[in-house]
């Protein structure tokens, strides 16, 4: 059976910039555009040249795409102007787009409040414009605005519109559910009707996900005849964002009764950098990767539940509906209070540790784990305290140092400036290869000072902590076993890139912090001294 081609068209640059709190530098927009080529993508949407200096400035330049055509966005001309004269096509001729995309209405509503011009000279601009584009030798895409509501509202005239484009040349009519409102079935259908005047090989959809059903309507219009599809990595985009094109090219090349079907220009090699590629996006916007995005999400193949594990160690497929490794992903087992004898040994596994499943030590570090989590530890999100529990049961963590007492004290008072201050100082007594050595510290609150004096003199191992530091530090307060306790989670890094997490609990949030803190210390020397 031959297979119908998928055209993927992503707006992440120009749709997906309108979400609050984004804004993309020119560099920001190269890198974006060349990995969305590198994953085979058709079209990569730059922006709008012409309405905001960096998208002028990102469209005066190459962006040294290989495969993907590098698309201008703008508006059909104005009225009572000629598409000659008209100043936002203009911007867009002189771009090195070598495709523009003209969003134009469909809704008479919209016509008739938002332009306020006669409908028939709305049609006239439609087609106008879209000639032009052609005539420049470039290819001419047009975003039907509101489609789906100005199709209920009023079907001829919504088709008038499109049909305009598609006549004038346009290789792609792209159906935009603009307010992001429909449902699938609503979508299946109109789509299904609009076939009948403008060919399926030359409709698009663009979907938004005001009803969390942006891939699904997408899906739906593909079904009914669409043949390109457009959406944003992750799924960025105003509102609730537009359709995730993640998601799409996942589901497309992964899922039999999509890729029996269809093909698009993602093989299966470039399916499994989609990870890597959600990833660079968060990068960039400087934000921490949902966790829970499906495919490519940290949780997406994490195992937790001691029977789901047991089940996956025997074949993945139980619980897994693809293999993680088809979109760059991994699987993660985690442990817990739910953590069976298969978490553990897989996780010892992944540090290098093999036991056998009836070895009594992975039994009493089992029992361990329990315990500990009982009283409010976690090592889900701490697994370097996971590694240092699990080789101290083995004997493997040698002492660097011991702490035998700190103090903590925290002076509110007025300087001598009469102003109100508040001091913390710590003090810390360690012995390090038998000699005892005392560090007093300041730090702007009484965690930053215990932290500051415990790394101010380790001996011998001093060097090994000069680039470690702290990254993070979250708080929580938990009802745990009987009593009210803090639970502390400290993330560090070194000069040499490696992150951790270790974690501390107790009914004193100081005291709790300094287990996170010599965890982290110890992990660290760990790292450094026992070669692995
Ligand atoms: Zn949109």
């Amino acid at each position: 059976m031959t297979k119908d081609r998928l055209y993927l068209f992503d707006t992440t640059l120009r749709d997906g910039a309108q979400t609050q709190g984004i804004d993309f530098s020119v560099e920001d927009k190269t890198l974006i555009a060349r990995a969305l080529d590198e994953i085979g993508l058709d079209y990569v949407e730059g922006g709008w040249p012409g309405a905001n200096p960096t998208d002028t400035a990102f469209f005066a330049t190459d962006p040294g795409l290989s495969n993907a055509r590098f698309v201008a966005f703008g508006m059909t001309r104005r009225s009572g102007r000629s598409a000659s004269n008209d100043p936002g096509l203009a911007a867009l001729f002189q771009s090195r787009a070598t495709a523009i995309c003209l969003v134009g209405k469909t809704w008479d509503y919209h016509v008739d409040v938002a332009l306020g011009v006669p409908r028939e000279e709305n049609v006239e601009a439609i087609a106008d414009s879209i000639r032009a584009v052609v005539a420049s030798g470039r290819e001419a895409l047009f975003d039907a605005e509101h489609f789906f509501d100005g199709y209920k509202a009023n079907p001829a005239y919504a088709l008038e519109c499109i049909t305009a484009a598609y006549k004038a040349g346009a290789r792609w009519v792209v159906l935009c559910d603009t307010n992001g409102g429909s449902l699938p079935d609503d979508v299946e259908r109109i789509v299904g009707e609009v076939v009948r005047h403008v060919p399926g090989n030359r409709l698009g959809i663009h979907t938004h996900n005001d009803t969390d059903n942006a891939v699904a309507n997408t899906l739906a219009a593909i079904k009914a005849g669409a043949r390109h599809l457009q959406g944003t990595l992750n799924g960025i985009g105003e509102r609730c964002g537009n359709a995730n094109i993640v998601s799409l090219v996942a589901n497309l090349v992964l899922k039999p009764e999509l890729s029996e079907r269809y093909e698009t220009g993602v093989s299966v090699a470039q399916c499994a950098e989609l990870t890597r590629v959600a990833h660079l996006l968060d990068e960039i916007l400087n934000r921490a990767p949902n966790r829970h995005q499906p495919y490519v999400g940290a949780n997406a193949f994490a195992h937790k539940g001691g029977l789901h594990v047991s089940a996956v160690m025997k074949d993945p497929k139980t619980y897994e509906h693809v293999p993680p490794e088809a979109v760059g992903n991994r699987r993660k087992i985690l442990v817990s209070d739910q953590a069976g004898k298969s978490n553990i040994l897989w996780r010892l596994e992944e540090i290098g540790i093999n036991l056998q499943g009836n070895d009594p030590r992975v039994t009493r570090l089992l029992d361990e784990v329990k315990e500990r989590e009982f009283l409010g530890y976690t090592y889900d999100g701490a697994e370097a305290s996971f590694e240092l529990l699990a080789r101290r049961a083995l004997g493997q963590v040698p002492e660097f140092f011991t702490v035998d007492s700190f103090r903590v004290t925290v002076e509110r008072r007025h300087n001598a400036l009469g102003k109100l201050t508040t001091v913390s100082e710590a003090t810390v007594k360690i012995t390090v290869d038998g000699n005892t050595l005392f560090s007093v510290a300041e730090g702007n609150g009484p965690v930053n000072a215990l932290d500051q004096a415990l790394r101010k003199d380790l001996g011998k191992y001093q060097k090994n902590i000069d680039d470690l530091r702290l990254v993070d530090f979250k708080v929580r307060i938990l009802t745990s076993g009987t009593e009210a306790v803090t639970r502390v989670l400290v993330e560090s890094a070194d000069g040499k890139g490696r992150r951790w997490f270790t974690v501390g609990v107790s009914p004193n949030i100081v005291d709790a912090s300094f287990q996170a803190l010599t965890d982290s210390i110890t992990y660290k020397l760990m790292l450094d001294l026992r070669p692995r």
